[in-house]
């Protein structure tokens, strides 16, 4: 049977595609272990490389946006390059460059057409861990690979981290022309929440006991194609909350906003505040209402999708 397109609404941000949750590197402040989610604890179920192609090619993207592919660590799932040869979209990649990924790799596939657009940053972002990989090494390799695709290094701004070590990458990222930019560190580090979020509470790392509604414009797919309302719905492998998964017959996602029990639990990716996919600063992935008891349960007994847009509108107002 043939399946239906995918339409993603038009306010949309972001599709992250997690096509695995394996990494080379154990980073103690992985982002996708916070609040004590289970993400890569053990190996997640992945599609195959052709349910991917099939699954990515039936979405219908709102204009200027890519999909990002992203893990654990991307380059580690061997079908990678056939899904690059066969994506109808534009492909951003996260990535921390594991070992022997090097131009010829690149040189070898039909099609660098994915990676060709224009943006005001560099469409794969290579991280440096400190003490996980080697600042060197990562940017000799991207010197490498610099005039075939948009790479770029990326150094998290840990707190505690010197600025003289920054100063130093940098230094040697301008002597290899490689472009390196800062990345905010976010989470609790020495009894202290990093970032700026719309929502301070969000991020405790506890449920708050409150129930919201919340609307998300960005779509988290893990690794077996479930598609998420929220990343720390992916983290905590909630799948019992999900859209669906990208191999179903159809999948439409929501216009309006979604009872959630765990707030407090919130990912930092979704609840702070950065810049949309055109690098205007003042974007936040989430919105997330706070209504009263009587509307939840209104909104609850709604038997039919109009009764419930209907509702949805009145818990914004
Ligand atoms: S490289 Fe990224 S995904 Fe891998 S452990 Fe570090 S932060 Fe996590
Ligand atoms: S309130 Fe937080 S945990 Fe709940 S759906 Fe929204 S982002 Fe996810």
């Amino acid at each position: 049977m043939r399946k239906h397109m995918i339409r993603l609404p038009g306010d949309y941000d972001y599709v992250g595609v997690y096509l695995t949750n394996v990494c080379h590197l154990s980073c103690p402040y992985c982002i996708t272990g916070h609040h004590g989610a289970s993400y890569r604890a053990e190996r997640l179920r992945q599609l195959i490389p052709s349910q991917w192609i099939e699954g990515l090619n039936r979405l219908e993207l709102p204009e200027g946006i890519p999909v990002t592919l992203q893990g654990g660590e991307p380059f580690l799932y061997k079908g990678i390059w056939e899904i690059l040869e066969n994506v109808r979209h534009k492909v951003d990649i996260l990535t921390a460059l594991p070992p022997l990924l090097d131009r010829e790799r690149f040189l070898r596939l039909k099609t660098l057409d994915w990676n060709k657009r224009e943006t005001p940053y560099p469409t794969i972002r290579v991280s440096y861990h400190k003490g996980q990989n080697d600042y060197k090494e990562l940017i000799r390799r991207l010197a490498e690979l610099n005039d075939i695709v948009s790479i770029g290094l990326y150094y998290l701004d840990h707190p505690a981290y010197e600025q003289e070590e920054y100063q130093e990458v940098k230094r040697f990222a301008d002597e290899h022309g490689v472009e390196l930019r800062k990345k905010e560190f976010l989470g609790l580090w020495d009894g202290k929440i990093y970032g700026t979020f719309l929502y301070e509470d969000a991020v405790l790392g506890q449920r708050k006991g409150v129930r919201v509604l919340c609307r998300n414009t960005v779509v988290p797919i893990g690794p077996d194609g479930t598609v998420y309302r929220c990343h720390s719905d992916l983290y905590f492998g909630r799948r019992a909350l999900a859209l669906g998964n990208i191999t179903d017959e159809s999948l439409e996602f929501p216009r309006g906003h979604l009872i959630c029990d765990n707030y407090g639990l919130c990912s930092e990716c979704d609840v702070k505040v950065k810049t949309n996919h055109h690098q205007i600063y003042g974007y936040t992935s989430v919105d997330i209402r706070f209504p009263d008891r009587g509307a939840i349960r209104e909104l609850q007994e709604a038997k039919n999708t109009d009764n419930q847009g209907r509702l949805l509108r009145n818990a914004r107002s």
